[in-house]
Parts: structure tokens; C-alpha cells; sequence
């Protein structure tokens, strides 16, 4: 047969074009798509050596790969099924799945990030040309005596043409481009490189991928013991992948040991992992999943720098490293692999079915991840306390997250630390210990534990004997509001709104002098103009003067984080001064409003200021303050009281 020369169809062009003109950065994973493709080879051949008699039964696959610095060039072979004339036509002059080309052409029109679609799906033989200025392919079927050579330069046409091959399969002969400006090919035919690049991307192809490399070893003498000083060179076949990888491996013989290596030299940690989470699933998706949680959280995992996802393998071979869709963003810290052989490499129409599986399988992942936490912290909790300490956050972003999606999944691994307890303890656990008055559940916001302990309005918490929890991380307002309720009862800030924690017959009593006091009320509310909603007499003091706190709905705590968060700076908490009728120093400011109503503007601002202060929010004028404060110091001084007799000062 004389050579035939044969034009690409259309669409086998344009994708050429495309991968020529590279689409797609990340030029290395030819080889995994080579690799991929006489790994599939042998698979072929072996399923049908099973059934066919003609065929001969072997167990001896092998993957070559052959290095040839002086030409440039790299060579990958198989003793798969190898193909036919009309199957080189149809296979590799044409591109089998007609969507390929289609869903290229979206990717670059909407301009997403090409570099994960594709090294999701991969781009199969042509990828070769990426770095290729010729290809060729001698391939032998095994149904057939005759082998051919089809060659192609990645233009307009290939040839094929008859030539000699001993035995089955197929030869992929690959002659790299010069280097240009700014592209560099000769990295490809070093055999670090070559080698590096089966590891990270073949590792676990069950068929061994082999390379002859160059040794140096001592020169032996006639009784074979070793020359000094005398070397030889030796040619050795090395194997250069895993092939059986820890996931293959019964997990019942898998030490934590060998998993603790594991993680720390893929995902280049010091620590062993906190917690490893194997899982097997088998039915309508079948996939293993390997989840490790790290001792410590990365330096950078609140930084955009820090990439989630979790590494995929579809059929042994490595799919990409980071497949974000696979973990949801409040478990962006877990590592670890998934592998389906239900996964689809290619490039298909049925992306969109593809990613419904990743969403199963994300969905699986998180449910297990989460149960494995809860008996953690119901078994272990000094580990479980370790783990919040690191990644507590997380979970808390992950209630607020999605308007509280997973807010009934989370609830129950919360830990809080409370005004009464040394440890955390969980809602729950909150619950169970209230006093049987108690109907809500209150919480408070504080940079500290010991600073919410001192505010002045835990007092009435404080003589109820009622429990608080701590709010100390910016999150957790936020996802108080999400959350809502726990079991029936209601969260209720001590910072906020109306505690409606005394008894019916105080409150009236309040509500009757703060009748008689209206005109004092509205003096200091006019006084403090914009700076307070409104002033009232507090129902929660029992020790302090006043306090500042918020409506119902946005906390001061949420203006805080809001006001750092782009965008939207306007919304305010609503701010209420409360004054505690008991204290004398409301009986001062009586006196004062009754002998010089003038002054009271000065102790209206004063008392603001302290609200300000005790509640951790910032002074206008701090010097206005101090200034006011020696001038009333003083009057009290020459008085020897504060009945507010004007003696000028300033
Ligand atoms: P895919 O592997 O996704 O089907 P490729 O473009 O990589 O797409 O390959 C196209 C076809 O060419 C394969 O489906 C297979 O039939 C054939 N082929 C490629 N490489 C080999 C090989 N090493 N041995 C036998 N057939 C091959």
C-alpha cells in the first residue's frame, strides 16, 4: 500500500488550531494524556484476551517511555490492542466525541478559566501537539499482521503509510517544537522531568511506566567485589509509578502509620493529620474518598492566595489537584482524594451530568466529615476541643453560610464559652444546665471573656444566676441570627433590645417612674441629639451607672464587621442609653436636672461617653470628654457635692 495523504475533517482542524496555539497553559499533561490513552489501550486488550481465543493471555503490560535528547525526541509505547487503518483514521484523524470542539469554543468565548476545564476533562491525543511539531504513531492491532505509521505536523493533513512492527500495539513518537521566546520544550526531554511528571500525574496507572536510565556503579573484579575508584556505566529499566496506590489497598490493612506518610508527602505537611476519613461507597456513584483534616490550619487559609479542593482520579489516573467542587467553602482546610471510576475524563455533553456527581459526592463528603466530628466530640473531647480551637470558625461560617443551608447539620457541633463554665460547652449542654426560670438563651459580645464578664449588663444575669455565652469571634453574631433558635428557645443578646428577664411587678415599677422622669429623659435625649436613639431607665443594671445598648436586629458587634466589609457602610445599629434607676447617680442627675437644668447637658454627655467607653466603641472627641470630666471633678470638689452650682472653671 502506498502512502495516503488525508485532510483533517473541520472540527479535527479548528480543536488542532486551538491546542497549537495553546489554549491552554499547562502544556505537561500530554503525557498524561498519553499515558491515559495506552493505559486504556491495555485495558482493552486484556478485557478481550479474556473471551477471545485468538488472542494470547498475558499478564505482561508495560508502558514505555523513551528519551532521545540528541533528536529531541519522546517516545511512548504499549503492547495494547493497537489499531487498524481504519481505526487510525477514525480515532486519531477525527475527533471522536463531536462536542469536544463545541465546548472548547464556549470556554474561550466566556473566557473562563480554560486551565481547570481542561485539565479536568482532558484534551486526549491531540494535547501532543502542544509541544509537538511532529507527531507519529506506529501502531499494530492486535487483530491484524500489518502495522502503520501515521504521521502529522498538527496542520492541514497526515499520512498513513504500511510499515514494520514486531509485536501489538502502538508507538507514539513525539518531536518537540524549538524553543521560542518564551517557550521552553527542552525541559520535556530531561529525564527529571519525564519522571517527575508520571508521578504527579500517573503515579497510580496500574500498568508499570518504564524508562531505560543511565546508572553509574562500581566496576566489580573476577570475584565480583567492588574495584575503588572504578565505575561502569549500566542502562537499567526502571519502573517509574506506584502503580498499587494506598486507596487500592484494603482498608483494613492500611496502618494510620502508612496514612500519616501519605499525608504528609502529598500535601507537603510536618504534622501527621488530625483526623483521616476513609470512606468506600459502591452503588449508583462508586467512589473511595480519602479526607485527612490537618493538625494546624495553613497560614494562609483566610488569604485568596489559598486554593480549597481536593485532588480527583478518575480510573487511576490523576485528574487535577485542586477540584473545589468537591468541598464546600466552610471545609476549605480538609486535604485528601476522591477517585471514581464513574468520572468521565473527556471532554463531554455531559459536563453538566459530571458535575452533578462531584455534588453528590460533595454532599457525601460533608455529611461524613460532619458525623465523624460529632462522635469525636462525643467520644474524644479534648480532641474535639483541639479541633475547634483550629478550625471553630469554619464551622461557624459554615451555619451562616448559604442563609443557614447547613445550619441543621452544624448545630450540634458548636462549642461556646460561657460566663459560668471554664469549658466550652455546647448548646445543648447550655440547655440542660439552665435554671427552670430561664426561657431564652443569652449570649453577649465581647473582645474577651473577661471584659463581657465586667460589662454592666451582665449584672442582672449575674444575681439570676443565668449562664451566658461568649461571643468573641466576629462570625458569631451573624450566625446567632441564622441560627435562631435551638430547641424551641430563642437567643437573646444581652448587648440588645429588651431582656424581659425580671419580674412583671419591678418592671411596672420602672415604667411608672420613668413617667415621672420623662422631662429628664427627654432633657439628655435631646442633649445627646443624634448620638442615641432614644434614652430609657434600665431595666437590666443592678451595679452600673448606664449602658449602651442595641435595638433588636443589627448589633454593634455586626456594625463593627460591617463597617470593615466593602460596600454598604450605612447601616447602623440602633442606639439605646439605659440608665439604672437605682444608682446614685441617677439620684445626682435628678438633683441636677431639679436645681440647675443647664448643667445636666454635662452629665448627659458624660454618662454617654462612659457607655461609649464600657461598651468598647469609640469617643468623638476625646479630649472634649476628658475636658467636661475635670470640670465636673472639680464642682464636686469646692462643692463637696454635685448638686451642679455653676462655679466657672473653663
Ligand atoms: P480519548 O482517549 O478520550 O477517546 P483521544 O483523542 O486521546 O481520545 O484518542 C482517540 C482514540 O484513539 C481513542 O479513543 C483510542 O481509540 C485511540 N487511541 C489513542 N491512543 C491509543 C493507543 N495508545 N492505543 C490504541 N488506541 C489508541
Amino acid at each position: 500500500m502506498s502512502k495516503e495523504i488525508k485532510k483533517f475533517k473541520t472540527e479535527s482542524k479548528q480543536l488542532l488550531n486551538l491546542m497549537i496555539n495553546s489554549i491552554y497553559t499547562n502544556k505537561e499533561i500530554f503525557l498524561r494524556e498519553l499515558i491515559s490513552n495506552a493505559s486504556d489501550a491495555i485495558d482493552k486488550y486484556h478485557l478481550l484476551s479474556l473471551s477471545d481465543e485468538k488472542l494470547e493471555k498475558t499478564n505482561d503490560y508495560e508502558i514505555h517511555i523513551e528519551v532521545d535528547k540528541k533528536k529531541r525526541k519522546i517516545t511512548i509505547s504499549d503492547n495494547g490492542i493497537g489499531m487498524t487503518h481504519d481505526e487510525l483514521i477514525d480515532n486519531i484523524g477525527t475527533i471522536a466525541k463531536s462536542g469536544t470542539l463545541e465546548f472548547l469554543k464556549t470556554i474561550k468565548s466566556k473566557d473562563l478559566k480554560e486551565s481547570d476545564l481542561i485539565g479536568q476533562f482532558g484534551v486526549g491525543f491531540y494535547s501532543a501537539f502542544m509541544i509537538s511539531k511532529k507527531v507519529e504513531v506506529i501502531t499494530k492491532s492486535a487483530y491484524s499482521d500489518t502495522a502503520f505509521i501515521w504521521s502529522s505536523k498538527g496542520e492541514e493533513e497526515f499520512t498513513i503509510e504500511e510499515t514494520e512492527k514486531d509485536s501489538r500495539g502502538t508507538e507514539i513518537t513525539l518531536y518537540l517544537r524549538k524553543n521560542e521566546d518564551d517557550e521552553n520544550y527542552d525541559d520535556f526531554i530531561e529525564d527529571y522531568k519525564v519522571i517527575a511528571l508520571v508521578k504527579k500525574y500517573s503515579n497510580y496507572v496500574k500498568y508499570p511506566i518504564t524508562m531505560e536510565r543511565e546508572k553509574t556503579v562500581s566496576r566489580l573484579d573476577a570475584d565480583g567485589k567492588e574495584i575503588e575508584n572504578e565505575y561502569d556505566t549500566v542502562i537499567e529499566v526502571e519502573t517509574l509509578n506506584q502503580m498499587v496506590p494506598i486507596w487500592k489497598k484494603n482498608k483494613k490493612e492500611v496502618e494510620q502509620k502508612e496514612l500519616n506518610e501519605f499525608y504528609r508527602s502529598q500535601y507537603y505537611d510536618y504534622n501527621d493529620p488530625m483526623f483521616t476519613i476513609w470512606s468506600d461507597i459502591e452503588g449508583m456513584l462508586t467512589y473511595k474518598s480519602i479526607i485527612f483534616i490537618p493538625n494546624k490550619a495553613p497560614q494562609n487559609l483566610y488569604s485568596d492566595k489559598y486554593e480549597k479542593g481536593l485532588q480527583l482520579y478518575a480510573k487511576g489516573v490523576f485528574v487535577m489537584d485542586k477540584c473545589k467542587q468537591l468541598v464546600p467553602d466552610y471545609l476549605r482546610f480538609i486535604k485528601g482524594l476522591v477517585v471514581s471510576p464513574d468520572l468521565n475524563l473527556n471532554i463531554s455533553r455531559e459536563v453538566l451530568q459530571h458535575n452533578r456527581q462531584l455534588d453528590k459526592i460533595q454532599k457525601n463528603l460533608e455529611k461524613k466529615i460532619i458525623n465523624e466530628l460529632e462522635k469525636t466530640l462525643k467520644n474524644d473531647r479534648e480532641k474535639y476541643q483541639e479541633f475547634w480551637n483550629e478550625f471553630g470558625v469554619n464551622i461557624k461560617y459554615g451555619v451562616y453560610d448559604n442563609f443557614g443551608a447547613n445550619k441543621d447539620l452544624l448545630k450540634d457541633i458548636l462549642l461556646f464559652k460561657t460566663a459560668n463554665n471554664d469549658k466550652s460547652v455546647t448548646l445543648k449542654e447550655y440547655i440542660e444546665n439552665m435554671p427552670k426560670d430561664q426561657k431564652d438563651i443569652y449570649y453577649g459580645s465581647a473582645h474577651t471573656k473577661v471584659s463581657l464578664l465586667a460589662s454592666p449588663q451582665m449584672d442582672v444575669l449575674k444575681s439570676k444566676g443565668y449562664d451566658v455565652l461568649v461571643l468573641t469571634d466576629e462570625i458569631d453574631e451573624f450566625m446567632i441570627q441564622i441560627l435562631n433558635e435551638y430547641d424551641k428557645k430563642h437567643f437573646k443578646s444581652i448587648n440588645q433590645g429588651d431582656l424581659d428577664i425580671i419580674d412583671d411587678k419591678e418592671k411596672e415599677e420602672v415604667k411608672i417612674l420613668e413617667t415621672e422622669k420623662v422631662d429628664l429623659l427627654t432633657k439628655i435625649k435631646e442633649t445627646l441629639n443624634d448620638d442615641v436613639d432614644e434614652v430609657k431607665l434600665s431595666t437590666r443594671l443592678t451595679d452600673s451607672p448606664v449602658c449602651l445598648v442595641s435595638g433588636e436586629g443589627l448589633s454593634f458587634e455586626m456594625e463593627k464587621v460591617i463597617s470593615k466589609m466593602p460596600g454598604d457602610k450605612e447601616m447602623k445599629a440602633k442606639k439605646i442609653l439605659e440608665i439604672n434607676p437605682q444608682h446614685e447617680i441617677f439620684k445626682a442627675i435628678e438633683k441636677v436636672y431639679e436645681n440647675n437644668p443647664e448643667s445636666i447637658e454635662d452629665y448627659a454627655n458624660l454618662l454617654y461617653n462612659q457607655a461609649l467607653l464600657i461598651e468598647g466603641l469609640e469617643i468623638k472627641d476625646p479630649v472634649k470628654f476628658s475636658n467636661m470630666m475635670v470640670k465636673v471633678l472639680i464642682k464636686a470638689a469646692n462643692l463637696g457635692d454635685a448638686n451642679g452650682n455653676d462655679s466657672k472653671t473653663d
